[in-house]
C-alpha cells in the first residue's frame, strides 16, 4: 500500500494542475456578459423588433458558450475520476472482519464525538453544519431520544459536560443540543484566541484568565498562573538591555553583554507588583527569580543560567494552558475521537491478524467488549493501569471491579462472590477467612 503513495502523490498533483474551474469560471462570465450586453442594448432601443432581433441573435452564441462551459467541466471531471480509480486500486474498500460493530448502536455518542472533536479543534463552522445535519437524521430516524437540557443548566460558567464513564454509559443526552454547542463554541472560541496570544509571546489575555480561574486551578493543584506571570516576568527581563539572548523574533535592540547596570526596570516593577500572591507557594522559585536579574548582566556564567531559557516555554505554557483550560470543562486534553482512531488505527493490523488466525482455526472470539490481544500503545496513551483477576483471568471493568480483600490480596468482584459462600469467603492465595462486605473496591 505504502509503495503506491509516490504515484499517488503525483497523481493528486496532477488533479492540482488539470482539475481547475478556472476555464469553466470564464466561460461563465463571458456568457454573463454577453447576456448584460444584450440587456442593455434592449433596455435602451425600447423597439420591440430591435429587442427579438438581439434575442435571436444571441441564441447561438450562449448555446456555443453552454457546450464550451460543458467541456471545461467534463475535462475537470475526467481528472477526478481518474484520481478517484488510482485511489480505489490503492486502497480497495474492505469491510472490517468483525461482525460486531459497537459504534452501530451508538449514533449519538459518535456523532457527539465528531461534533465535539471539530469544536474542540477550532473548525466552528464545520461543527455546526455537521450537528445541524445530524439532528436532521435523527429526526428522520428513529432513535432513542434525548431529552435536551434545559438551556439555563447549560449558559452557566459551571462545567457541564460529565467526562469519561458515566457520559458513555447513559447514551441518552448523548446529543448535542444547540444551547450546549454554543456555550462550548464560545469557550473554544476563547481558548484560540488566548494561544493565538501567547503563540504572538502576549501573555496578558492568559494569564487574565487563569486569574479569573485562580480557585479551580488551585483545587487541581496547578500552577499555571504562576507559571505565566513568571515567564511575563522572564519575557520582560529579556526584552529589556540586560545583554540577554533573545528567541530571534524578540524586539531586542540591544547588543549581546552591554548590560544597563541594575536598571531593574519592567521585569522588577512587574515582579513587585504581581508575585506578591504566590509568595507562600513560590517564595523559593521567586527568590530565585529575583536573584537571576542581579546577575543578568552576567546571566551565562552565573548559577542562574538556566531562569532565562525561553525556547520551548511558550508552546510548553501553551500546552499546559490548553489541558487547564479543557480540564476546568470537564474535558480530556487531548480530542478523544483522535486519541481513539489513533488507537484504533494502531489496533487494526493485530485485529486482523487475530480475526483470520481464529477463523481458520473455526474459534470464536467472545469477549465481545474487550480486546483479545495486546495492543502496544505510545506511553502518552496510556491513561491507567487495568488489573487482571487472578483467579477469573478477566480484566476488571467499571461493572465488575477490583476488590481488595482484608488480607491484602485483590480480586474481581465477580470472583469473590463466586468464591463465597453466604457473606463468608477464604482468599483463594491466602488461607485468611473474611466477610465479603469488608472487601473495599479499588479504583486505578
Ligand atoms: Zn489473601
Amino acid at each position: 500500500m505504502a509503495d503506491n503513495m509516490p504515484t499517488l502523490r503525483k497523481d493528486l498533483q496532477a488533479v492540482a494542475r488539470k482539475a481547475r474551474l478556472t476555464s469553466a469560471v470564464n466561460d461563465v462570465d463571458s456568457i454573463i456578459t454577453k447576456l448584460l450586453e444584450a440587456r442593455e442594448s434592449i433596455a435602451a432601443g425600447g423597439d420591440p423588433h430591435a429587442a427579438s432581433l438581439i434575442l435571436t441573435k444571441l441564441q447561438n452564441p450562449i448555446k456555443e458558450g453552454f457546450e464550451t462551459v460543458n467541456n471545461d467541466l467534463k475535462a475537470v471531471s475526467k481528472t477526478q475520476k481518474e484520481f478517484g480509480k488510482a485511489l480505489d486500486r490503492s486502497f480497495p474498500i474492505t469491510s472490517l472482519p468483525t461482525e460486531y460493530d459497537v459504534m452501530q448502536k451508538h449514533p449519538a455518542l459518535i456523532n457527539r464525538a465528531i461534533a465535539m472533536h471539530l469544536l474542540r479543534e477550532g473548525h466552528f463552522d464545520v461543527s455546526r453544519v455537521f450537528m445541524d445535519e445530524a439532528r436532521d437524521m435523527a429526526s428522520i430516524t428513529p432513535t432513542r431520544t434525548v431529552k435536551p437540557k434545559r438551556s439555563e443548566e447549560i449558559n452557566t460558567d459551571a462545567p457541564m459536560l460529565d467526562n469519561g464513564l458515566s457520559d458513555a454509559v447513559t447514551s441518552v443526552a448523548a446529543n448535542f443540543t444547540p444551547s450546549e454547542s454554543m456555550y462550548l463554541q464560545d469557550k473554544f472560541q476563547h481558548m484560540y484566541s488566548i494561544l493565538q496570544d501567547i503563540k504572538a509571546r502576549n501573555l496578558g489575555s492568559a494569564i487574565e484568565w487563569s486569574r479569573d480561574n485562580s480557585d479551580a486551578l488551585e483545587e487541581r493543584g496547578s500552577n499555571l498562573e504562576f507559571e505565566l506571570c513568571k515567564l511575563q516576568f522572564i519575557w520582560l527581563a529579556k526584552s529589556q538591555s540586560y545583554g540577554l539572548d533573545g528567541d530571534g523574533d524578540e524586539d531586542t535592540d540591544d547588543d549581546e553583554g552591554s548590560p544597563v547596570g541594575n536598571d531593574f526596570g519592567a521585569a522588577f516593577a512587574y515582579a513587585r507588583d504581581h508575585f506578591d500572591r504566590f509568595r507562600t507557594r513560590h517564595l523559593a522559585e521567586i527568590q530565585r527569580l529575583a536573584a537571576a536579574l542581579v546577575y543578568a548582566s552576567n546571566i551565562h556564567e552565573s548559577p542562574y543560567a538556566t531562569v532565562f531559557e525561553t525556547a520551548t516555554a511558550f508552546e510548553d505554557l501553551a500546552a499546559s494552558f490548553t489541558r487547564e483550560f479543557c480540564s476546568l470543562l470537564g474535558l480530556s486534553a487531548e480530542s478523544p475521537l483522535y486519541v481513539a482512531a489513533t488507537a484504533g488505527t494502531i489496533a487494526l493490523p493485530r485485529l486482523i491478524k487475530f480475526i483470520g488466525a481464529t477463523r481458520s482455526k473455526r474459534t470464536e472470539w467472545t469477549s465481545a467488549n474487550e480486546m483479545a490481544f495486546e495492543t502496544p500503545l505510545p506511553a502518552s496513551m496510556t491513561y491507567h493501569s487495568i488489573f487482571v483477576c487472578p483467579v477469573s483471568k478477566e480484566q476488571t471493568t467499571g461493572e465488575n471491579p477490583p476488590v481488595r480483600l482484608p488480607c491484602g490480596h485483590v480480586l474481581a468482584n465477580d470472583s469473590l462472590h463466586n468464591l463465597a459462600k453466604g457473606s463468608k469467603f477464604k482468599c483463594p492465595y491466602c488461607p485468611v477467612e473474611g466477610l465479603t462486605r469488608d472487601a473495599q473496591q479499588i479504583y486505578f
